[in-house]
């Protein structure tokens, strides 16, 4: 079996907060986000054979304790399942990065326990296709096949699964000034997220997108979102739900405290 590769980190602290671990990076997406700072990742095949895989994580194996698939969509790719199983195998734990499209493949991993921590973009409101579409590249690119309509059905799909089977869950919205990102647009995915979410354990972080890096060329001008700002739509969202954080370049990952 290939993978359709993108590379490695072999040591990474920043992709599984308080764990140090090896992430793997998958080829290709069925969203074309126009502010995707990993674009390089979305086109062309990379075949690389499974075992090559199976070596960078073996190699990582004495420095972490997990491995996070991520991308590009990992899990777009059946080949997730077998070096999932060697993760096992080699007693690491699992995180996955996702998009939330792929809710048959969430399911199976579930199913097999090969997960331990799902990382899901929640990037507008659920119930606002129309939005969910604009900011999933929806309209845009012919690389994204799905409606707006189906996209949000995904997401939702994969949202359900994992909050009823208990696994530990962060949630994220990436932010980008005038794009996404407005008061009333946290207010509106925080409160989905608190009406629909049983965990009480979730975590839902805003990140600081960085408009110069984006796939789409008109977004690269944009002022970047600063600290203060995010932690003031942080706090936002935190009137809805127990564990907000947010995390920027300036400051790395912080939460919103009680203090209001
Ligand atoms: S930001 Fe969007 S287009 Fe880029 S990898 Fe993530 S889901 Fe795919």
């Amino acid at each position: 079996m290939k993978v359709n590769y993108a590379g490695t980190v072999s040591l990474s602290t920043v992709d599984w907060r308080g764990r140090a671990a090896v992430a793997i990076f998958f080829r290709g997406c069925p969203l074309r986000c126009p502010y995707c700072q990993n674009h390089p990742y979305l086109q062309g095949p990379n075949p690389v054979e499974l075992d090559f895989v199976k070596e960078q994580i073996r190699k990582s194996k004495p420095f972490v304790s997990a491995v996070v698939f991520s991308g590009g969509e990992p899990l777009i790719q059946d080949a997730i399942v077998p070096l999932a199983e060697f993760a096992r195998e080699m007693r690491l734990a699992i995180g996955i990065h996702t998009n939330g499209c792929c809710p048959e493949m969430v399911s199976e991993l579930v199913k097999q326990k090969l997960v331990d921590k799902f990382f899901i973009d929640i990037k507008a409101p659920p119930d606002d296709p129309k939005l969910y579409g604009k900011v999933t590249g929806c309209g845009e690119s012919e690389a994204v096949k799905e409606a707006p309509e189906q996209i949000t059905a995904s997401v939702i799909k994969t949202l359900e699964i994992v909050d009823s089977c208990g696994l530990e869950m962060e949630l994220r919205t990436t932010l980008i000034r005038d794009f996404i990102g407005s008061p009333q647009e946290i207010a509106s995915i925080a409160a989905w997220i608190s009406k629909h979410m049983k965990n009480r354990e979730l975590t839902y972080v805003l990140q600081q997108g960085i408009p110069e890096y984006s796939l789409q060329e008109d977004l690269r001008k944009l002022r970047v979102l600063e600290r203060d700002e995010l932690y003031e739509l942080g706090k936002i969202a935190k009137s809805f739900l127990e564990n907000v954080r947010i995390r920027t370049k300036e400051s790395g990952e912080e939460v919103i405290s009680d203090s209001l």
